[in-house]
């Protein structure tokens, strides 16, 4: 089963809900891990997610440690560019660590779209 983890920055939960909904039926075929606050948003929409710490107190450095593991199909980030991050260092390492190891991470919705298309097309 895929293991996809979602992460959304504040000014980036909107869409990655609207994204959710859109993708609901092919989400549950997955299974989902998030950072804590993104999480409460997924479980909203019905589906079930793994809830790490929020990503400011350490959960995108959670999410990390299961990507550097192999452990995750792929990451979908809704990254805010526009806004100021106190864990902007985690979010750089989870870029990284994805690019170690080749995990497949989308860090916008049109990205996210077109992974979540690939990986569930039959
Ligand atoms: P959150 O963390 O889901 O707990 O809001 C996301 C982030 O800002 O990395």
């Amino acid at each position: 089963m895929k293991k996809i983890a979602i992460i959304a920055h504040d000014g980036k939960k909107p869409e990655m809900v609207n994204f959710i909904n859109k993708n609901i039926e092919k989400l549950k075929k997955a299974k989902l891990i998030a950072t804590g606050t993104t999480g409460t948003h997924v479980e909203n929409t019905g589906l079930s997610v793994e809830k790490k710490l929020s990503g400011p107190i350490g959960g995108d450095a959670q999410i990390a440690a299961l990507a550097a593991e192999k452990k995750l199909s792929m990451i979908l980030f809704f990254r805010d560019p526009l806004g100021k991050h106190p864990h902007e260092p985690d979010v750089q390492m989870l870029m990284r660590i994805c690019d170690v190891h080749n995990i497949p991470i989308a860090t916008n919705p049109a990205t996210a779209q077109l992974l979540v298309d690939a990986y569930f097309k039959d």
